[in-house]
C-alpha cells in the first residue's frame, strides 16, 4: 500500500492542533493508503509541543520536529519534507485554513496522471482590502519580472509525488522561496480553487511589514530585472549629462561665464545623488543574499524529534 506523508508547519498553535487533527484522520481514513503526519513545531512559545506528544501517544502514526527557536515556516516545511518517506506528500497550515477534505480529491488527481495538485484561494474574504490590493499588485510585478510563473492566490497547501519532492529537495538554496521554488521545478500541475476560510483558532502569525519583506524576497530571489533597470537609469542619466556637457561648453564659449544657476546645480546633484543610492541598495540587496548564500548556514536545526523519545 502507498503512504501519504503529511507535513504541517506549527508556530503557536496549541488550540488549532487537536482540532486540526481530528479532522484530518477523518479524511485519511476514507482514503487507501497508509499515512504519516509529522509536525514541525517552528519554535512555539506556547504548548504546541506537549500537544503534539500527547497526540502521538494515541497515534504512532504521528511524528515530529521541534526546532531550537522559530525559524520562519519556509524553513519547517524543507525540514519535514527532508524527513518525510511517503510516496505522496502535503503540505498543511495547522489552523485548518487548507481544507483536509480536499486531500481525496487532490489525491484522485495525481491519480490522473498530474504530478501536483495546488490550491488558491479565488477571494480574499476576511483579509483586509489595502492587504488585497497589494497582494495582487504583487502577482503583477513579480509575474512581468521573472520567468517563473506564480499564481494569485496560490497557497503552500499542495499535494505532489516522490519526483517532485525529490526535484524540490535537489535545490539546496538558503533563502528559500517555495512559491518560487514550486513554479520552477516545473511538473504538471492541476489547480484547484476555494474559498477563503478564516483560521479556527488562535491568530495570523503575518502583518503587512512582513508580508511586503516577503514580496520583496520573492522578487530579488526569482528576478535579475531590478538590476537591469538600474544599469538602465545610470545608461539614460549619462546621456543627459552627456548632451548637459556640450550644451554647457557651447554656452560657455558664447556667452562668458557669468555664475549663477546654484538651485538648479543643487536639484541635479540631489537627484543624482539620490538615483545613486537607490541604485546601490538594489545591488546591495543582491549582494546581501548572495553573502548569505556563500556561508551555507543551515536553514533549520533541530532540539527534539520523535526519535528522542523512549
Ligand atoms: N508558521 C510557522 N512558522 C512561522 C509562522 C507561521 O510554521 O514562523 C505556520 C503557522 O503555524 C501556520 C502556517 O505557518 O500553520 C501559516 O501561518 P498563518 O496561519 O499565520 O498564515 P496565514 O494563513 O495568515 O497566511
Ligand atoms: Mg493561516
Amino acid at each position: 500500500m502507498k503512504k501519504i506523508s503529511i507535513i504541517v508547519s506549527c508556530y503557536n498553535e496549541e488550540e488549532a492542533i487537536p482540532l486540526f487533527y481530528k479532522e484530518l484522520i477523518n479524511n485519511l481514513s476514507k482514503m487507501e493508503l497508509n499515512y504519516e503526519i509529522i509536525f514541525i513545531d517552528d519554535g512555539s512559545k506556547d504548548k504546541t509541543l506537549e500537544v503534539i506528544q500527547t497526540l502521538r501517544k494515541e497515534d504512532k502514526n504521528i511524528r515530529y520536529i521541534s526546532f531550537s527557536r522559530n525559524f520562519g515556516k519556509e524553513a519547517a516545511m524543507i525540514a519535514g519534507l527532508e524527513a518525510v518517506t511517503g510516496d505522496y506528500i502535503t503540505f498543511m497550515d495547522a489552523d485548518l485554513q487548507d481544507p483536509p477534505a480536499l486531500i481525496p480529491v487532490m489525491y484522485n488527481y495525481l491519480k490522473k496522471g498530474y504530478d501536483c495538485v495546488g490550491t488558491r484561494r479565488v477571494t480574499r474574504k476576511g483579509e483586509p482590502k489595502i492587504r488585497s490590493f497589494f497582494a495582487r499588485m504583487f502577482y503583477k510585478i513579480i509575474n512581468k519580472l521573472s520567468k517563473v510563473e506564480m499564481v494569485d492566490g496560490a497557497r503552500d497547501f499542495r499535494l505532489i509525488n516522490r519526483r517532485m519532492a525529490d526535484a524540490i529537495l535537489s535545490m539546496k538554496e538558503y533563502n528559500r522561496y517555495s512559491k518560487g521554488i514550486f513554479s520552477f521545478v516545473g511538473f504538471k500541475t492541476k489547480w484547484l480553487e476555494y474559498e477563503n476560510i478564516e483560521r479556527v483558532a488562535g491568530k495570523s502569525k503575518w502583518n503587512f511589514w512582513k508580508l511586503f519583506k516577503y514580496a520583496i524576497e520573492g522578487i530579488v530571489g526569482y528576478s535579475t530585472f531590478p538590476l537591469v533597470v538600474s544599469a538602465f537609469i545610470g545608461l539614460f542619466f549619462c546621456l543627459i549629462s552627456f548632451i548637459m556637457i556640450i550644451i554647457i561648453v557651447l554656452k560657455t564659449l558664447l556667452y562668458g561665464d557669468p555664475v549663477s544657476g546654484w538651485p538648479s546645480m543643487m536639484c541635479a546633484i540631489f537627484l543624482v545623488g539620490g538615483i545613486q543610492l537607490f541604485v546601490m541598495g538594489v545591488m546591495g540587496s543582491y549582494l546581501s543574499k548572495t553573502y548569505l548564500e556563500t556561508k551555507k548556514r543551515p536553514i533549520y536545526i533541530v532540539r527534539l524529534t520523535e526519535e528522542d523519545e523512549s
